[in-house]
């Protein structure tokens, strides 16, 4: 039987049948998990229906006292989450017990939002005001290479709302929320928050389900769209956070022994799989050598190994199904381009991939025109920042992107021509709980973190009073 148990009305709860979650440095069963039948999302919907009425007429003072206590709970269980994460998702134990306090802080920042009543009108004719009521139950689906900090982006906001909540996990990496679920199960009214896990096919019977009012989405582009789809016949509210193919565009004149260590970072942490990692790099002629060398020296110079393991700086590849395919990219960028640092696996068990660094490669081919999600950086030569630019825009893709020059004015002026939700100038992938954020084009619908995150868990109202 399983250690981890579901969250569903108040009570943990096995799931009715369960399922292995690997460890993937070592290839080897981390524990069981607990796996969610359709009567149990069913369960799980009922509970947050019934929970609804009255969290909604909670006073918002009360339900930020609960979020504070989360975030409390968190934080003081922080090496503990951070441990299990480590081992269920890979990353190195430092950045992982981070993410861990960041999910934290996400839960306090959301403490100190509010939702007022905005006037419109306050004239002898009428009064007019602009509510914003929470739409019921919300449907929460998470990815697995931030289990913790992407949970962090949805909850608190929802809660904060007044709405209701079930919450999902990836299959390969459900253990710190349920872990996290378990430890919080007595903050919140029965209900108000349920988490289920499953084994990779309830998020499509939460999007269809008629009991959840909006899904809140973060995952690829392939699965956003079926989430879309499966959405239209209730009307269905939707964020979607999708993937992305960010470019970098190193112009002339930037130093690449600066450079290169921050694009490297931009690239690699969480050995790529990150939604808004460098994917790209556009690197001018005048430099492009340079630069990549230096990207190749570190490259070969990063630790990579079990997450638990002191020194560790990259990890493994979440699973096995990315680990084939990024291990895919990589045979692919053999024949389109020149490997100059990894291209191949790590002699030991585990989905570990030596960071790859792939030179005289270019636009067209998969490992540029692809999401990669790996450890596997294209750097690509470019003679005009236009046809650079051009080039970074022509993607199905827009999450962000970044741009590198000592000349600010010039970063400046191609970012506001990036078609990104986010572009950086001089730093890559910098997020914080008051920005909102979320993607152009086919990286998604909406806006998560921030003011503008929070409305989008609302209903606006308008009452309108003739006087
Ligand atoms: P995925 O789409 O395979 O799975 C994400 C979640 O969706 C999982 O919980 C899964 O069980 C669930 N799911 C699967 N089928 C579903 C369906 N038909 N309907 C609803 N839910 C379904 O994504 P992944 O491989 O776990 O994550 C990697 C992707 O996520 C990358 O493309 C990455 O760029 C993207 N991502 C985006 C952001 C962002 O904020 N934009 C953040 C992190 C990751």
């Amino acid at each position: 039987m399983s250690d981890y148990k579901l969250l569903i009305n108040g009570a943990l709860v096995d799931g009715d049948s369960e399922l292995d979650v690997i460890n993937p440095a070592t290839e080897e069963v981390l524990a069981r998990a607990p796996r969610a039948s359709k009567a149990q999302l069913d369960a799980a919907v009922a509970a947050a229906q019934a929970a609804f009425p009255g969290w909604r007429d909670t006073p918002i003072a009360e339900r930020k006292a609960k979020l504070t206590e989360i975030a409390d709970i968190i934080q003081a269980n922080a090496v503990e989450l951070g441990r299990l994460l480590t081992q269920e998702q890979g990353k190195p134990i430092g950045d992982a017990t981070g993410e861990v306090y960041g999910a934290s802080a996400f839960f306090r920042y959301f403490t100190m939002l509010d939702l007022p009543v905005k006037v419109l009108d306050d004239s002898e004719a009428r009064k007019v005001e602009v509510h914003r009521r929470p739409l019921g139950v919300v449907g929460a689906i998470v990815p697995w290479n931030f289990p913790m900090i992407l949970m962090a982006f949805k909850v608190p906001a929802a809660l904060l709302a007044g709405n209701t909540m079930v919450l999902k996990p990836a299959p390969t990496t459900p253990l710190s929320t349920l872990k996290l679920a378990a430890l919080i199960k007595d903050v919140l009214p029965p209900g108000v928050l349920n988490v289920i896990a499953d084994g990779g096919e309830l998020g499509a019977a939460m999007t269809a389900h008629p009991g959840i009012r909006k899904i809140s989405y973060t995952g690829s582009t392939a699965t956003g769209k079926k989430v879309m789809a499966g959405a239209a016949d209730a009307l269905k509210r939707i964020t979607l956070e999708l993937g992305g193919n960010d470019a970098s565009i190193v112009l002339e004149g930037s130093d690449p022994k600066t450079v290169a260590p921050k694009i490297f970072a931009g690239a690699f942490q969480n050995s790529g799989q990150v939604c808004i990692a460098i994917k790209r790099a556009y690197v001018h002629d005048s430099i492009y050598d340079a630069m990549c060398e230096e990207l190749a020296q570190l490259a070969d110079a990063a630790v990579v190994g079990d997450g638990l393991e002191q020194g560790t700086q990259l990890g493994p590849i979440q699973n096995k199904t990315q680990y084939d395919r990024v291990m895919g990219l990589i045979e692919s960028a053999r024949a389109d381009g020149k490997i100059i640092a990894g291209g191949e696996r790590l002699d030991r068990k585990g989905y570990f991939i030596k960071p790859t660094i792939v030179r005289d490669i270019t636009d067209g081919t998969r490992l540029v025109d692809e999401e990669q999600f790996g450890p596997v950086l294209p750097v690509i030569r470019y003679h005009d920042a236009e046809d650079a630019l051009a080039r970074a825009n022509n993607s199905e893709y827009g999450l962000g992107g970044s741009i590198w020059s000592p000349d600010l004015d010039a970063a400046y002026d191609l970012a506001t021509r990036m078609e990104s939700g986010t572009v950086w100038v001089n730093k890559h992938a910098d997020l914080a709980p008051n920005i909102p954020f979320g993607g152009a084009k086919g990286s998604g619908i909406g806006v998560e973190l921030g003011e503008e995150g929070l409305a989008e868990f609302t209903q606006l109202q308008v009452i309108n009073v003739a006087r």
